[in-house]
């Protein structure tokens, strides 16, 4: 790594690349996120029902994807909008675990909810308007659980390197950077989906990245194309919206994949993977797999 990038970055010492820190790899149940396999976190935005979730997680894990998503805190623009279903739906992420065999990641919102979301996920999610809630970062860095810390809508990309030094320094080495899109002056997508971040930080810093394109784009059309985007730019893995009917989906239903969309937007994929001599078989699964006979 230049020079350049360490006295630029030089308030975060520790997530920075060196000879000593090539790349962290995070266990995850029987998977590893910043490994050689691109994992893909697939499920819907919030959880809703446990037939949602269940057809979900069961279609997501054929088309290859390695760990659900669901929210049961939702962090949601308008006060009068679903806020998710709190324990019960920890509870049926618990079960699609159980059922599916995919790992859980979902969003903690609060410093008294940690330890209860810490008990029924696998990862902890920090959303964007939490990224410098530094108190739930301590508490979740804590936990022990492996965080996935979203950019901030409007953070740069050493605020957000600060936020990861914080959990560093709270005793957790399992921080997964996820780029989500950021504001700009361009109103016509939700976000604009900072690629380079994607691209230095790959460079920079041994943590795994990862991009949501739901989220960056937020509309459904667009989300294949910054998938695609993303395994290009080096990412080690995605964050990906998917609801049965997203049309009546009870939040983000326009950014969300339905199961079709959500296989083509994977077998898209496969030639991106194989520039990066990403073995298919495991970035997608039995899908793949067959696909190359
Ligand atoms: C989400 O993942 O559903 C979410 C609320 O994401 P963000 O924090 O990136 O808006
Ligand atoms: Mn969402």
């Amino acid at each position: 790594m230049r020079d350049e990038w360490h006295e630029r970055f030089a308030e975060t010492p520790d997530v920075l690349k060196s000879s000593r820190r090539p790349q962290t790899v995070i266990p995850v149940l029987d998977l590893e996120i910043g490994g050689d396999e691109f994992i893909t976190m697939a499920g819907p935005c919030s959880v809703e029902t446990e037939f949602q979730l269940m057809a979900t997680a069961n279609h997501v894990r054929r088309a290859g994807a390695r760990i659900l998503r669901g929210g049961a805190f939702k962090p949601r623009s308008s006060p009068y909008a679903f806020q998710g279903h709190g324990l019960e739906g920890l509870k049926m992420l618990a079960r699609a675990r159980q059922e599916s065999g995919l790992a859980i990641v979902t969003e903690v919102m609060s410093e008294e909810d940690v330890p209860q979301v810490a008990e029924y996920a696998d990862i902890l999610q920090i959303g964007t308007r939490n990224m410098e809630n530094y108190s739930l970062l301590e508490a979740a860095a804590r936990s022990g659980r492996p965080i996935l810390l979203k950019r901030g809508m409007v953070a740069t990309i050493a605020d957000w390197l600060r936020s990861a030094q914080l959990i560093l320094d709270n005793g957790n080495p399992n921080v997964i950077l996820c780029e989500r899109g950021i504001r700009t002056f361009e109103p016509a997508l939700r976000n604009t989906f900072d690629v380079a971040a994607i691209a230095l930080l790959k460079q920079i810093s041994h943590l795994p990245v990862i991009a949501d394109p739901s989220h960056a784009a937020g509309h459904r059309d667009l989300v294949p194309a910054l998938a695609r985007i993303a395994v290009a730019a080096g990412a080690d893995g995605l964050l990906v919206e998917v609801h049965p009917n997203p049309d009546k989906a009870w939040s983000d239903g326009e950014q969300s994949l339905d199961f079709r969309g959500f296989d083509d937007m994977m077998a898209s994929l496969d030639p991106y993977l194989t520039l990066r001599r990403i073995p298919l078989r495991e970035a997608c699964g039995s899908r793949a797999m067959e696909a190359v006979g």
